[in-house]
C-alpha cells in the first residue's frame, strides 16, 4: 500500500451537496465544491493558502464538483498542477 504515504489524512467527499474547502493550518476557506451531478468520476485534490503558506487537507472528489471561489480569493495562475496524481491549485488573495 503506498497510498497515502506522506500520511496526509484525506477526507473522500461524495454526498455533499457543497463542500467547503478550508486550510488545514489556519482554517480560511478556501475553495466550495459545488456538485452538479453524481458520477463515477473521481479525482484528488490538495489547495494552497494564501494566507498561511500552508494548504488543505487531501480531498477525494466524488462526483462531477464545480468551484466556487470566495469573494475575496481568485485562482493562480496556471491552473491546476499535477502533482503525483493530485491536483494542486494556489489561490491567491484579491485584496
Ligand atoms: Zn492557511
Amino acid at each position: 500500500m503506498e497510498e497515502n504515504k506522506d500520511e496526509k489524512p484525506m477526507v473522500r467527499v461524495e454526498d455533499f451537496e457543497e463542500y467547503d474547502v478550508k486550510c488545514a493550518d489556519c482554517e480560511e476557506l478556501l475553495l466550495k465544491m459545488v456538485k452538479v451531478r453524481d458520477s463515477e468520476k473521481s479525482y484528488r485534490m490538495i489547495i494552497e493558502c494564501p494566507f498561511c503558506d500552508g494548504e488543505s487537507w487531501l480531498i477525494e472528489l466524488v462526483g462531477d464538483y464545480f468551484q466556487q471561489t470566495p469573494k475575496r480569493l481568485k485562482l493562480g495562475k496556471g491552473g491546476a498542477e499535477d502533482r503525483d496524481g493530485v491536483l494542486v491549485t494556489k489561490m491567491k488573495r484579491r485584496w
